[in-house]
């Protein structure tokens, strides 16, 4: 069973299972006051959703008996389970201020009584302003990784992803390779037809790049037209086939922005050996791709 409802409390509007239009005063009848601001500031002690959402499904466990949460926020992959699911729901779009906070389903097997529920909305009053702070540093962190042009990910997000996943191989024992992607004489399109088909090119070579690789690789753009590709749980063949279905796939660009066009590019490959760091497995795709540069460009090499 699933209700729904709204309820405006200052500028936070809540949907709320039990009143379809309404209005929750800020004290509650059975003074949640002190509570409400206690677990306020245990939840401003993380700026990470998921951990303030769990901490939220901890702590009002002090107040209120429930079996479970799921939260989520449309348009984002952003997912959070507390507990477990169960049949009677209670489910709240969280906004403020017209900023949309995502979802929450309070869920239990027996019916909340209505004192329950103006706990848990009071409860809830705690947890919106440290939600939109959240939200808004994970915004912030997401712009700060990605680049503007292309719309992938940064250098800055290279290096952090670049040492998590060397870390991960080696703990799961799994292959890893890297892949550095340079397109061929790219200063030509500049010099040729102007800085802003220069950009159309590469954002063109960007999302051939991401139409290519699984969903499971990371892209990124490392500098000016060079573009990195982590592939998890790929070695030495499976990164080279890559590679190669890459450059082939770029080569059969034959448009942009209605202008004939040809474009190649030269990547580096290296894979994980035992034992190595983020900076030497990436020098050594560095340095391949630096060989199939010199060796005429238009080509994979393994280093
Ligand atoms: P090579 O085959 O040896 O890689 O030659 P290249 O011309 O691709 O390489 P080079 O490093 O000489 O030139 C890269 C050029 O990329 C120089 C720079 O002006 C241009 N560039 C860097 N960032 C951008 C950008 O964001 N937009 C545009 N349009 N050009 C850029
Ligand atoms: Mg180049
Ligand atoms: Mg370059």
């Amino acid at each position: 069973m699933e209700n729904h409802g709204h309820i405006n409390i200052g500028n936070l509007a809540l949907v709320s299972p039990l009143q379809a239009h309404g209005t929750v005063l800020p004290t509650a009848p059975e003074n949640l006051g002190p509570r409400v601001l206690e677990l306020s500031s245990i939840l401003q002690t993380t700026l990470d959703v998921e951990a303030q959402l769990q901490l939220f499904g901890r702590e009002i466990q002090r107040y209120l008996a429930i079996d479970g949460l799921v939260y989520s926020l449309p348009g984002s992959e952003q997912t959070v389970v507390y507990g477990t699911e169960a049949s009677l729901r209670a489910t709240y779009d969280l906004k403020l201020e017209d900023k949309t906070l995502g979802s929450l389903r309070v869920c239990r097997e027996l019916p909340f009584a209505a004192k329950e529920i103006r706990s848990l909305e009071n409860l809830l009053c705690a947890l919106v302003y440290p939600l939109r702070n959240a939200l808004s540093y994970k915004q912030a962190v997401e712009l700060a990784s990605r680049d503007p042009l292309t719309g992938v990910q940064n250098r800055m997000a290279l290096s952090t992803s670049l040492t998590r996943e060397v870390d991960l191989a080696h703990r799961q024992q799994l292959p890893l390779s890297v892949l550095v992607i340079d397109i061929d004489h790219f200063k030509r399109f500049n010099d040729e037809h102007g800085h802003a088909f220069g950009d159309d090119v590469l954002v063109a070579v960007s999302q051939t790049i991401a139409n290519t690789v699984r969903r499971s690789d990371l892209l990124f753009r490392f500098g000016g037209e060079e573009f990195v590709v982590l592939a998890s749980h790929t070695g030495e063949q499976g990164a080279m086939l890559l590679a190669e279905r890459i450059r082939e796939n770029i080569a059969a660009l034959q448009t942009i922005r209605g202008r004939g066009i040809r474009v190649s590019v030269s990547v580096g490959v290296a894979r994980l050996h035992d034992a190595e760091g983020a900076n030497e497995l990436f020098n050594r795709a560095d340095k391949a791709l630096y060989t199939a540069k010199h060796e005429g460009r238009n080509q994979s090499r393994l280093g």
